[in-house]
């Protein structure tokens, strides 16, 4: 059972050193309850109250690494079930399923397709994180054969699938620098594939049909040894497994239940690809660690990484781009100037557009908090003073001979105003960014005619 900030504040030192980071033991204290610390961050607690305040300082979902360096995926670790409630942390990874039977060139030519799986979006990357590779040969040497391919021709860390832990243990230690996952243990082989884990220090994911089943097995495998788990229910209709990930989710958050308190993953089990959109669409919104899908085209894989980019997002703090000025193409000093707000979707539309229209022009985003261009006027952050600074502050001046700012369609109620206070001739933009390369033409054929 959780404690609360003063029942762990009893069990500190009370000296207020400030060795952990903070004023006082009851500010950390406090932190603790609210898992955002870990106890290890005060190095004068008791052997006695290190006991007693274990389970109140563990996460409630454990922190599992697959992976290593730049491509490790951290899964678990969150402390909510609504992001409106803080935030999630921990990004669903996106697996790509692989079968070692595929016959080299294919294997070959997949993997080349799953490694273009990387796209830019609002100005972040994103792509799948993880490769799927299923020993469905049941032979040890084509599967170990295949894992040495991924290894050297992707940068992808592997889930290593087979029910048989004799079969995957020799691609398993071939891979095991690179951290897999190994996938899975069930009721029939937990031992082997425990002690395997447990050698080769990798974390293990563990499958039951149902959640007692399952909640055994966490419990057998956690007592041989091995902490990182990963927890699988099947692969069942999408009610049924949705019901359970959410289950698994609330019993770890809400009931402290320490058998669910590990991330989870699903396979989507549609063969019709719109489906499996759909299906994995579920899994990352509630509440999937690793969601592993068998498409491999673009537009299958394209939704989910935009979809899950919006989840992980925190929804306190907007994607922003640095507010500044931006040059798109060869621009001189007569070149357009445009001016948005930082919210990054705003900014990389409108960033789009001109590029689009192939006239070089200057981007200004104004510090506006992140919110795009109306949420920002009606929160005046957006307004005639605060384009005014931005003009007067980014060195806009120093670029361009003109003083003309092109000012979004949406406030065009703005340009009187800022006409005043900012000395700048204002030209009322299209109202949506898709309307900028036409209006980008028509000025310029406007100043030629001039
Ligand atoms: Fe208190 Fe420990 Fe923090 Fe010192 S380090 S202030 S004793 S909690």
């Amino acid at each position: 059972m959780a404690l609360s900030g003063l029942e762990i504040y009893k069990l500190l030192p009370k000296t207020n050193c400030k060795d952990c980071g903070f004023p006082t033991c009851l500010a950390f204290a406090m932190q603790i309850a609210a898992k955002k610390v870990e106890l290890s961050k005060c190095p004068h607690v008791s052997e006695q109250a290190q006991v007693a305040l274990e389970s109140a300082s563990r996460p409630p979902i454990r922190l599992v690494t697959i992976g290593t360096d730049e491509q490790k995926l951290e899964i678990g670790n969150e402390t909510v079930m609504f992001r409106h409630e803080e935030t999630f942390y921990h990004p669903t990874g996106l697996a790509v399923l692989l079968e070692d039977t595929l016959a080299e060139a294919a294997f070959d030519e997949q993997l080349t397709q799953i490694n273009k799986l990387k796209f830019e979006r609002v100005g972040q990357q994103i792509n799948i994180n993880l490769i799927a590779l299923k020993c469905s040969s049941n032979q040890e040497n084509t599967f170990t054969d295949k894992v040495k391919q991924a290894l050297n021709q992707s940068q992808f860390p592997l889930i290593l699938m087979s029910d048989n832990p004799q079969l995957l243990k020799s691609a398993a230690i071939l891979a095991k620098d690179k951290r897999p996952l190994l996938y899975t243990a069930n009721k029939d082989n937990w031992q082997l594939f425990a002690e395997l884990a447990k050698e080769l220090s990798l974390p293990l994911a563990v499958k039951a049909e149902n959640l007692d089943e399952l909640a055994d097995l966490a419990q057998k495998i956690s007592q041989a040894g091995v902490e990182d788990l990963v927890l699988d229910s099947g692969t069942k209709p999408l009610a049924e497994k949705l019901n359970d990930l959410t289950q698994i989710r609330r019993l770890a958050l809400k009931k402290a239940y320490r058998l669910f308190g590990f991330p989870t993953l699903a396979m989507t089990s549609s063969g019709d690809s719109y489906q499996e959109i759909t299906e994995a669409a579920v899994y990352i919104a509630k509440y999937a660690g690793i969601v592993v899908i068998k498409g491999v085209s673009p537009w299958e894989v394209l939704p989910l990484l935009t979809l899950r980019q919006n989840i992980y997002t925190d929804p306190q703090k907007p994607l922003q781009v640095e507010p500044k000025v931006y040059e798109i193409g060869q621009v001189n000093e007569q070149s357009p100037v445009l001016v948005t707000t930082n919210f990054s979707l705003s900014y990389y539309t409108v960033e789009a557009e001109v590029e689009a229209s192939r006239i070089p022009a200057y981007i200004i985003s104004s510090y506006a908090e992140g919110l795009s261009v109306l949420t920002a006027w009606a929160a005046e952050k957006f307004t005639a003073e605060t384009i005014t600074k931005t003009l007067n502050e980014c060195g806009i001046k120093e670029k361009v001979k003109h003083q003309e700012v092109i000012i979004p369609g949406y406030v065009a109620v703005l340009s009187g105003k800022l006409e005043e206070d900012s000395g700048w001739k204002v030209r009322v933009g299209p109202k949506e960014a898709s309307g900028i390369p036409a209006f980008l033409r028509s000025l310029k054929q406007n100043i030629k005619g001039d």
